[in-house]
């Protein structure tokens, strides 16, 4: 069968009043039943609008997005609300998803009254004590009748799970879903969505900045490293925290506080030579990472842009590296 959700070669172009923005370049990625990928970058890599194209919010400028092996731009109309049913985005901020003169009970079954699946108020308290349970949220009773803004920022963000849980999704994408949180109420609602992929088999798009939590979630999937609009680095996530191999990799995880030997080894082997990011009007030359990279040789990494190719089990955007490794 297919993959659940496939990206080919998603490309997103922003016309602004500074000029084109290419905020998406060539990303491919799959996401399977049941599997995590995690997609990681500092802000402005282009993380959300690769998220919320595979969501269908918005619309590539180019390339495809494949739903169960389905091009969703040629979708007829009952195939398009099912990609966007079995799809769910959440996220960052639920005050974004949740509507603040709804009740929590009301947010909740919005989805299933709409599809005639619960018809009486005494079906939509059982169905929404069910789905806020699901996600750990008691006592469920507690929260039916409260607005968004009675709640905590934790409980918020389990309705809005819960209301994506409603539509039976078999794709969660989750932007930055957990980075509002505090440490101990984020760690508890990614085992609730770890829980999720284990018992219903969802699979999830996991969008964060924050390596530990990537490293965490996604321990037996894979991270995607994205750096202005384009993946650099991606494979399976043991190698790609435990033995980074783009510059720019390093660099993030060497911006993690982590007491792990190995990425401490990793800290020590990066130095860049700026700072400062890009604009994504105006992209350096070549390797858009250059101006930054260690690993720098003028000439080639400012002359051509590199691909990502495949090396071992991951994939590298790396002109040195590429060379190198194949050099043994
Ligand atoms: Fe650095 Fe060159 Fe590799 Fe880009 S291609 S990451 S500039 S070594």
């Amino acid at each position: 069968a297919p993959p659940l959700l496939q990206l080919s070669g998603l490309e997103q172009v922003f016309d602004t009043k500074r000029g084109k923005v290419p905020a998406v370049s060539g990303v491919d990625l799959t996401v399977g039943k049941g599997k995590v990928v995690c997609l990681v970058g500092e802000s402005g890599c282009g993380k959300t609008t690769t998220a919320r194209a595979a969501a269908g919010l918005t619309r590539p400028t180019g390339g495809q997005v494949l739903y169960r092996g389905k091009d969703v731009a040629r979708m007829a109309k009952q195939e398009w609300n099912t990609y966007r049913e079995d799809v769910q985005y959440i996220h960052q901020d639920p005050y974004a998803s949740l509507n603040p003169v709804r009740t929590i009970l009301s947010s909740v079954t919005g989805g299933l009254k709409a599809r005639g699946i619960v018809k009486t108020k005494k079906q939509a308290r059982e169905a929404a004590i069910e789905l806020l349970t699901r996600v750990d949220l008691t006592p469920p009773e507690y929260c039916l009748d409260k607005y968004p803004h009675q709640l905590s920022g934790g409980q918020r963000q389990r309705v809005s799970v819960a209301r994506a849980l409603a539509m039976e999704p078999k794709l969660l994408i989750a932007d930055e879903s957990t980075s509002m949180l505090d440490v101990s109420i984020r760690v508890s609602l990614l085992n609730t969505l770890g829980a999720l992929r284990d018992d219903l088999g969802v699979g999830f798009l996991f969008i964060t900045h924050d390596l530990a939590v990537a490293k965490y979630f996604a321990w037996d999937g894979e991270i995607a490293v994205m750096y202005l609009g384009k993946i650099v680095e991606q494979g399976p996530t043991p190698q790609i925290i435990g033995d980074p191999q783009h510059p720019y990799t390093k660099a993030l995880i060497s911006a993690v506080c982590e007491p792990d030997p190995k990425l401490a080894r990793a800290k020590k082997t990066i130095r860049l030579r700026s700072s400062e990011i890009p604009s994504l009007t105006d992209l350096p030359s070549g390797c858009a990472f250059h101006p930054r990279c260690p690993l720098y040789e003028p000439g080639l990494c400012d002359n051509e842009l590199p691909i990502l190719e495949s090396i071992d089990s991951r994939r590298l955007s790396c002109h040195v590296l590429a060379r190198d490794l194949k050099a043994g």
